[in-house]
């Protein structure tokens, strides 16, 4: 008998895992998949670290997450500054100073970007803007919007952005500084030796069964565990009873090329409707590496999600959220089961608000 049975060697599930176990508990992890760490999952591949379900940053401005996540990995200072290409032309992420002066030869100065945009947004103005074209000129004019959101919004959607409701882009932050750094965050990087080093230190020493779905066998692990730690999707526990939870989902090509470089960044967005793909990952550059005389680039291509589908994002609107309310009065129901992680909660998480998620779950069981 069991203490806990954990549903899902992701993040979630491994993070209460190792602190359960810390606890004394017995707790057993299984996951459906061949292997563990969940979407994090990193595989060597040709001494290439390759992020197999997408590229993951870590990122955070919680100091507690930062040096809790450092005692199962060291990290690198990788500081993400994606590059967008259009056409021919090469431009800085997020848009920044270094965009700014590509974009028009006569900005030098902050100042002279501000007025740059400023005049653009003027001239262009749409007073009750109907849909998210329209919403982006006023945001930030129509050459930033041409270039850098239209297409790539576009295939992010499936459909173009004068089709796209506004509200979908509130703000298109712009920085009046020359700093290509991503994200705001306090803290970033990549654990060195990738991700699913993370997990197998956080699972040592607990049992863990792979290929071994939960749904497939459920009376028997119930009646094996005291209590279930369910992170696999809330809608398929309850057989789909008011219908499939929405999701967006991405299909990754992933290719490896006899070259020690290939683009020389890790991640180039292309903002051009007519390349199908939104994102080329190139893997190696997320740990420096330009020395090996291989590399292995990832295609991100958006596709629209169906039942059976990898469920990536939570589509969060008013329907999903109803849907979503049902299943979760319906978990209220069964006290033996606790819904985690970004599938049993239906919520987007980044790694740190998942640590963060495991740490309150962990403090209710032990009410
Ligand atoms: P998961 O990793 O999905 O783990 C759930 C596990 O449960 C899976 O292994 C699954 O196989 C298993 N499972 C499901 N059902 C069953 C069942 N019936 N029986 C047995 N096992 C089951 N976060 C960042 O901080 N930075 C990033 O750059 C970043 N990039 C991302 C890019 C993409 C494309 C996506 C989708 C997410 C990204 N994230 C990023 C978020 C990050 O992936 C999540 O925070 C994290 O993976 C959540 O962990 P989890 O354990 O909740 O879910």
């Amino acid at each position: 008998m069991y203490d806990y049975l954990v549903v899902g060697a992701g993040l979630f599930g491994a993070t209460l895992a190792y602190e359960l176990k810390k606890k004394n508990k017995k707790v057993l992890v299984i996951d459906k998949r061949d292997h563990i760490a969940g979407n994090i999952y990193t595989k060597n591949i040709d001494g290439i670290n390759v992020h197999v379900y997408g590229a993951h940053i870590f990122h955070t401005s919680d100091k507690e997450v930062w040096s809790y996540i450092q005692q199962f990995a060291e990290f690198n200072n990788y500081i993400n500054s994606p590059i967008v290409r259009y056409k021919n032309e090469l431009y800085n992420l997020p848009f920044n100073m270094n965009t700014f002066t590509k974009l028009w030869p006569d900005v030098f100065t902050p100042e002279d970007a501000r007025r740059k945009i400023e005049e653009e947004k003027k001239n262009f103005h749409i007073d009750e803007p109907k849909n998210l074209e329209e919403q982006a000129i006023n945001l930030v004019g129509p050459t930033i919007y041409e270039k850098l959101v239209k297409g790539y919004t576009a295939k992010q959607w499936g459909r173009p952005c004068a089709e796209l409701p506004a509200f979908i882009i509130k703000r298109l932050p712009v920085r009046f500084t020359f700093d290509n750094n991503y994200f705001n965050d306090k803290y970033q990087g990549i654990p060195i030796g990738g991700y699913t080093k993370i997990i197998e230190k956080m699972l040592d020493g607990i049992e863990v069964k792979l290929n071994t779905n939960y749904l497939d066998n459920k009376e028997y692990f119930n009646s094996i565990a005291k209590h279930i730690i369910y992170t696999g999707p809330i809608d398929e526990f309850f057989g789909f009873k008011y219908g499939p939870l929405e999701f967006r989902t991405v299909e990754f090509k992933t290719e490896e090329y006899n070259m020690k470089n290939y683009q020389g960044n890790a991640v180039v967005n292309y903002t051009e409707y007519e390349i199908p793909y939104t994102r080329i990952i190139e893997h190696k550059h997320f740990e420096f590496d330009t020395e090996s005389e291989k590399t292995i680039i990832s295609k991100e291509y958006s596709k629209a999600w169906m039942p059976g589908d990898e469920p990536y994002y939570p589509v969060n609107n008013e329907k999903n959220n109803c849907l979503y309310n049902q299943y979760k009065e319906e978990a209220s129901k069964v006290s033996n089961v606790t819904f985690g992680g970004r599938l049993g909660l239906y919520k987007y998480y980044d790694m740190d608000d998942t640590i963060i998620e495991a740490f309150k779950v962990l403090k209710d069981l032990e009410k």
